[in-house]
């Protein structure tokens, strides 16, 4: 929303000149290949870095920093190269403090060793610099993070590519409410629901279907506050653990995906159902005249959605 020449990027809000982006935030600046960010300028793969930053790359949590590079958790400070957790410093590498002099020489060196001598990883792949922090650096697992939710893989497939995963830890505890005892309205529901142990619809994994993908927790409870809730509004009980409540609402949004797609709309008669989606019927006039429009565009609607997906053009004359 309110960006200007953002490709491929997702939720971008008032940014501009940013590429393969997502969570952009008013008044950022070229940015390329980060995930969520503020008013930075100049922000080169990064992973949530804060505001005020100028020239920084490779860096996580950095904040109302300038030049400072492959590193985590540093604020107000500048010229900083491979540190964490510093604030208010200037000219560190690793952490340590040196002279502007000394390290305007060090650090080329450092780059130059990082080329010549460069991090392969488990699966052979080379880290120059240049490139982000290898996964198998990593503290979290592959299914820990979002990139989970947005990319899901499967256990196998995530240890192929060279992710670490995280099993589920055995825990102990009794299914006291299986899933198909769950009331189907909540006034069928008694205090006594409080406290026991549910089980998620997705424990029930057969050979047909199997289990999810979801971090399914495989059983939950209900708490007070919650169960008051759902009585006030005259929710039913979930059925699904948190985990996998979690994923259900994220399946409702468009992937942070594009495809080129044409104009739907087909001229005076608009867009007239083609069997499987809707149909729709223009009320303007709109500049392509009678006949289909011409426009091509990137939409995050996948062609097989049964959306009608017009051009900025035809939906600004119908709607705006
Ligand atoms: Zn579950
Ligand atoms: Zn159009
Ligand atoms: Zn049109």
């Amino acid at each position: 929303m309110n960006s200007k020449n953002a490709k491929n990027s997702f939720e971008v809000y008032g940014a501009e000149d940013v590429k393969h982006c997502c969570r952009v935030l008013e008044g950022a600046k070229d940015g390329y290949d980060c995930y969520g960010f503020g008013i930075n300028e100049l922000v080169y793969e990064g992973i949530a870095n804060g505001f005020n930053n100028y020239r920084i790359s490779f860096d996580l949590f950095v904040d109302a920093s300038n030049e400072v590079h492959y590193s985590t958790f540093c604020t107000n400070s500048s010229n900083l190269f491979a540190c964490i957790g510093l604030r208010n410093k200037s000219h560190c590498i690793l952490n340590r403090q040196y002279t502007k002099e000394e390290y305007e020489k060090l650090v080329p060196r450092i780059i130059e060793h990082m080329n010549s001598m460069p991090y392969i990883d488990k699966k052979g792949r080379v880290y120059k610099y240049g490139e982000f922090f290898p996964p198998e650096l990593s503290p979290f697992a592959y299914n820990e993070t979002i990139a989970q939710e947005y990319f899901p893989l499967t256990r196998e497939q995530a240890i192929e590519q060279g992710y670490f995963w995280k099993d589920p830890e055995p825990r102990n505890y009794e299914i006291q409410i299986k899933n198909d005892q769950i009331p189907d309205h909540i006034k069928d529901v008694g205090d006594d629901i409080i406290n026991k142990v549910i089980e998620c619809a997705h424990n029930i994994g057969t050979s047909d279907v199997p289990k999810c993908n979801e971090q399914c927790t495989e059983a939950f409870k209900i708490i007070p506050q919650e169960l008051a809730f759902y009585r006030k509004m005259s929710i039913p009980l979930p059925r699904l653990c948190p985990n996998c409540r979690h994923y259900q609402r994220i399946k409702q949004r468009n992937p942070l995906k594009l495809w080129h797609r044409k104009c739907m709309c087909g001229g005076a008669q608009g867009n007239p159902s083609t069997g499987s989606g809707h149909s729709y019927r223009n009320a303007a006039t709109h500049i392509h005249g009678e006949h289909p429009c011409p426009n091509e565009f990137e939409t995050s609607y996948a062609p097989k959605r049964p959306e009608i997906v017009y051009c900025e053009a035809c939906y600004n004359s119908e709607v705006v």
